[in-house]
């Protein structure tokens, strides 16, 4: 245990700070902060010491230079049992707590206005020295750097008279060391970018050095297969490969390449959403107000193929949700941005499931090169995340999507990327009654779909169908019709687009072109 007694509070996100400053003063803890952090404590009403006073130094260089000074680094890099005469010698006060969370580079860079300057100006130098120099000292000091640990940490604080345990401290630094890790990789990425603006398509003439293992696997695919699972060192944040494991049993091959296709898919739903995978192909996709309706009707649309399967969220896991989960099936991994405690503590009866937290991503998508090998090659491409949108669509046929239609056709749609060609999926506004995935002809993959929602007890009257390439025979129109489809999105671009549009026409089925095709293989 260690007994909080001088914290050092420096945020750049300050929600929620100005409590918990007060709560912690309430428990005579002293509190340091620098300019912008100590003037909202005392507009608060919260005592505060200013972080210059004691660095007998002022914030200069624009705040560059505000905590890089011995009484900050040695106060929290003095070791217990060790270092007290020398921090006594030099007038150095041990810091026990530092909150911190950094310059909001990502935000900033998101915006494709940023010039180099301003990106450069938020790189955050001295949150991240004193981060690492607190987790590093862990032994003695806590280290907070997500908004979300306020409350945990105050409510050791009461139940432990003041002081903290040695595993928080643990876990704190664990995710402090993250936390930076996942910083600097985005100063990379974005530097990166203005490097390369004026040849963002050309492909590097060697890529090794960009990849560093993270871990051996017990096998790939099949268990006769060695493998590995490297970072990319540009990785973005609130991807697989930056994924922190709350529990359960390491990662296989399969697991990695599942949670990213789930994790990926689920990210292009904006409602709370659920993306259930199997095999690389998505067998159930929702969303609703309520993430647990969400995962129900993700879940009812395929029960049988979802049994051990990879299980994705667009929002913190709640307790309910977690609840429904565990009651009902067996299940690989959970991946979502995290995970309430009550939730954490309802998954902990499973202790193998795997269950990841990504924190929060990004809004833009992760635009990254795909590789591919052939035997003594290497086939690079794009990621394909490219999607129209509504503006994007042609109308070819007589009847038009009514609004219902067209939301369930864009869900539809959304999804079909994430399937293997040829993909079907069957859809409602909000969830997928039939998905048929990976066969060598359209129509067996649009039959295997409606046998699927049949399967479920699931109609697809009046539902929406996705084909992620054209139609090349109008068969595939006809056999939708005849199991009461009422609305088809698919590129066009056939050369018997007319034949097509004839049999939509004929059925009574409003047609929709994206332009774009999403072969996946
Ligand atoms: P404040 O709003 O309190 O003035 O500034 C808080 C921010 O300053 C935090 O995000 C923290 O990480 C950052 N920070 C603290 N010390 C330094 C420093 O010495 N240099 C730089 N560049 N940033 C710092």
């Amino acid at each position: 245990m260690q007994t909080i007694k001088r914290a050092l509070i420096s945020v750049s996100d300050k929600t929620g700070v100005a409590d918990l400053a007060r709560s912690l003063h309430s428990h005579g803890v002293e509190i340091l902060s620098t300019g912008g952090t100590a003037a909202l404590m005392r507009e608060e009403g919260v005592p505060v010491t200013d972080v210059s006073e004691v660095t007998g130094f002022p914030e200069i260089m624009g705040g560059r230079v505000k905590t890089l000074h011995p009484r900050v680094h040695g106060g929290l890099l003095g070791r217990k049992g060790q270092d007290e005469a020398v921090m006594d010698e030099h007038g150095i006060q041990a810091i026990d707590l530092l909150v911190v969370n950094l310059y909001p580079f990502e935000r900033t860079v998101a915006d494709p206005d940023c010039s180099l300057e301003e990106a450069i100006e938020n790189i955050d130098i001295g949150g991240p020295a004193m981060i690492r120099a607190a987790a590093k000292n862990h032994d003695r000091v806590s280290v907070v750097t997500d908004v979300s640990d306020y409350d945990a940490i105050l409510r050791e604080l009461d139940q432990h008279n003041g002081q903290v345990s040695e595993d928080t401290r643990f876990r704190l630094a664990v995710q402090a060391f993250a936390y930076t890790a996942r910083y600097d990789t985005a100063v990379t990425a974005a530097l990166d970018r203005f490097q390369q603006s004026d040849r963002a398509q050309v492909f590097p003439d060697q890529y090794a050095s960009t990849f560093r293992k993270r871990a051996d696997m017990r096998y790939g695919e099949n268990p006769h297969q060695s493998a590995a699972f490297y970072a990319d060192l540009r990785a973005p944040a609130g991807t697989i490969t930056t994924a922190i494991q709350h529990q359960g049993k390491a990662l296989s091959y399969n697991n990695v390449a599942d949670a990213d296709a789930a994790l990926e898919c689920v990210k292009t739903l904006s409602e709370p959403g659920c993306v259930i995978v199997k095999h690389g192909n998505p067998c159930g996709v929702a969303q609703s107000a309520d993430l647990a309706q969400a995962y129900d009707a993700a879940f009812s649309t395929d029960s049988t193929s979802a049994f051990g399967g990879i299980i994705a969220f667009n929002r913190e896991v709640d307790e309910l949700t977690a609840r429904t989960i565990v009651d009902r099936q067996f299940l690989e991994v959970l991946i979502a941005p995290g995970f309430s405690d009550q939730a954490l503590r309802i998954l902990s009866e499973k202790k193998n499931v795997r269950v990841m937290a990504t924190g929060q991503w990004p809004d833009a998508p992760v635009r990254q090169h795909e590789f591919k090998r052939v035997a003594g090659g290497l086939l690079i491409q794009d990621r394909d995340v490219d999607i129209v949108t509504e503006s994007d669509l042609s109308f070819p046929s007589r009847r038009q999507p009514a609004a219902e239609e067209l939301k369930a056709l864009m869900f539809a749609w959304r999804v079909a990327r994430f399937v293997k060609s040829n993909a079907i999926v069957y859809a409602g506004p909000d969830r997928t009654l039939g998905i048929g995935a990976g066969q060598m002809s359209r129509v067996d993959s649009a039959r295997i779909g409606a046998i699927k929602a049949e399967q479920a007890g699931l109609s697809l009257d009046g539902a929406a169908m996705a084909s992620d390439a054209f139609f090349p025979f109008r068969d595939g129109i006809d056999a939708a019709a005849e199991r009461g489809v009422k609305a088809v999105i698919q590129p066009g671009g056939s050369r018997r687009d007319e034949e097509v549009i004839q049999a939509a026409n004929e059925h009574g089925i409003a047609m929709v072109f994206t332009g774009m095709r999403h072969f996946r293989h």
